[in-house]
């Protein structure tokens, strides 16, 4: 069996990433002990470790100390090792492909585009924008595009007016700095802010 250590949470609903925790400081954890799961990720992610010549992973194998009974310290960016090779395991962020000169072609992650759509809805007075979906009109090659955008509003801002500013601070953005159309701009608003 192998788990996905990139689809964040474990069958059993732990989240991937904290069992590092388990990895640095050998918590005591029922779960972690019991679960086939937590197990088989646990195995991966020390593989993982050692296959890229940390060999933190194999020093971790019993950080309890069951045998000196001493507590070993692990190294103090021991997580963000362990989250650096689990991300590394990641697919590859889907990509907006935009046409440039002569056939050749622009391609920008849609986590970039994200962060520059949220930054733009983040710039209206009263907003604070949260997750961002982009679906491209067609398939390869486009400069047209949907979003999805949730925010949270501040309290006492009429909700209609705050869309109709983010829509236009999006499309803005999106135009100016990527050289896309946005069609479709739909908010979402998840949450009410105070001050
Ligand atoms: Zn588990």
């Amino acid at each position: 069996m192998a788990v996905n250590l990139a689809g964040g949470q474990l069958p059993c609903g732990r989240p991937v990433n904290t069992l590092w925790n388990h990895i640095a400081y050998g918590t005591v954890d029922e779960h972690i002990r019991g679960c086939e799961y937590c197990q088989v990720a646990l195995a991966q992610i020390r593989r993982l470790l050692m296959a890229t010549g940390d060999t933190t992973g194999d020093m971790t194998g019993d950080m309890t100390g069951a045998r000196t009974g001493e507590r070993v310290r692990p190294p103090a960016d021991l997580p963000r090792r362990v989250m650096a090779v689990i991300r590394a395991q990641l697919p590859p962020a889907p990509r907006v492909m935009l046409p440039g000169p002569s056939g050749n072609r622009l391609n920008i992650s849609e986590q970039a585009v994200a962060f520059i759509l949220r930054a733009a809805g983040d710039s209206v007075d009263g907003v604070r924008a949260r997750s961002c979906r982009l679906t491209a009109a067609a398939p390869g090659v486009s400069t047209d595009a949907d979003l999805e955008l949730s925010i949270s509003l501040r309290y006492g801002m009429p909700a209609p007016a705050a869309a109709r500013a983010v829509r236009a601070a999006v499309r803005a953005a999106a135009r100016a700095q990527l050289g896309l159309t946005l069609d479709r701009v739909d908010i979402d608003v998840v949450d009410i802010h105070l001050a």
